[in-house]
């Protein structure tokens, strides 16, 4: 018997804030999505790891960041175009719904400003001080966190994470994204489950199974046209494969990927299946930390308390 995890990179205008020209709608639909996806989520009673983008938790900041070695140049947007934009910059009543919510969602990092940790610029000191804010805010709201969702996925600096108490990432997907990935499952009938391994330094990797919006745009509108959506249909079957075997079915997605009605159509059906297998199925739930607790049984060094407000 396997389980299903969702996982959601928060981070609404950090997501692009190092792009030249940020797509506006995406940029736009964050903080829409982001209260969709909480109501979506306890209305089926699904709990997830939420990876929050660290400066959102901030009430507001000089747009500088002085002390931070990327130096202000990575923040620049936060002085020109954003400096208004306070709703892209900051969002703490976001988080709260999080905390606040009925549904066990686990609180995890998404990096203090989306600094991209694979990348060679990226040094073991911009590393260290982006987990090292991500600490200190956190702490201030009374949070500790335990699993880290690298920017774009770019994978790098582990034992930065691990120095800072991090047990779970996400790893790179072993399947393709988007139409690619569909056309794996429902054509050559691949496998999505994945499985979740521990590194030297006790991390456990809980890798992607599936990104749930990689298959937009027309090639989406014309295969809708002729059949149902093929994300749910895959996504489907992945959890009918976590329902019936080992393994894990981990899908992940941005809230500002909800960008119109459809897409939130498609997480509605999506949860409901995951509820219905969970109903009849010995299928679990669980988060990206419950993951690596399951993995590593035999440390002790996970805190007594659960992942949340203390
Ligand atoms: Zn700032
Ligand atoms: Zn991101």
């Amino acid at each position: 018997m396997g389980s299903v995890v969702i996982s959601l990179d928060a981070e609404l205008g950090w997501g692009f804030h190092d792009i030249e020209a940020p797509p506006r709608e995406r940029v736009e639909a964050g903080s829409r999505g982001w209260l969709t996806m909480l109501d979506l989520l306890e209305e089926f009673e699904v709990p997830a790891t939420w990876a929050v983008v660290g400066h959102l938790m901030l009430e507001d900041c000089d747009g500088r960041h002085d002390d931070h070695p990327t130096g202000p140049s990575w923040f620049e947007r936060e002085r020109t175009e954003w400096a208004h934009r306070e709703d892209l910059r900051f969002g703490p009543d976001l988080v709260e719904g999080i905390l606040d919510s009925p549904v066990d969602h686990e609180f995890a990092s998404h990096s203090f400003s989306h600094v991209l940790f694979g990348r060679p610029e990226t040094t073991r000191e911009v590393a260290e001080a982006e987990l090292e804010r991500c600490c200190e805010v956190a702490a201030r709201w009374g949070l500790l966190f335990e699993s880290f969702v690298y920017p774009r996925n770019d994978v790098g600096h582990r034992d930065v994470l691990a120095e800072y108490g991090v047990k779970a990432y996400r790893g790179k997907s072993p399947t393709r994204d988007g139409v690619r990935g569909v056309f794996d499952s429902l054509v050559r009938d691949r496998s999505f489950l994945v499985e979740p391994t521990m590194d030297e330094r006790g991390l456990v990797n809980v890798p992607a199974s599936m990104f749930l919006f990689g298959f937009e745009g027309r090639a989406r509108t014309i295969a809708e046209s002729v059949w149902a959506d093929p994300m749910v249909v895959t996504a489907r079957r992945g959890i009918d494969e976590a329902a019936e075997n080992d393994g894990v079915f981990h899908m992940w997605l941005h809230p500002n990927n909800l960008t119109h009605q459809r897409d939130a159509d498609r997480m509605r059906a999506i949860l409901e299946h995951v509820d219905r297998r969970r109903i009849d199925s010995d299928l679990t739930v669980e988060t990206m930390s419950d993951v690596a607790r399951r993995i590593r049984p035999m440390s002790n060094d996970f805190s007594a308390v659960t992942p949340g407000r203390n």
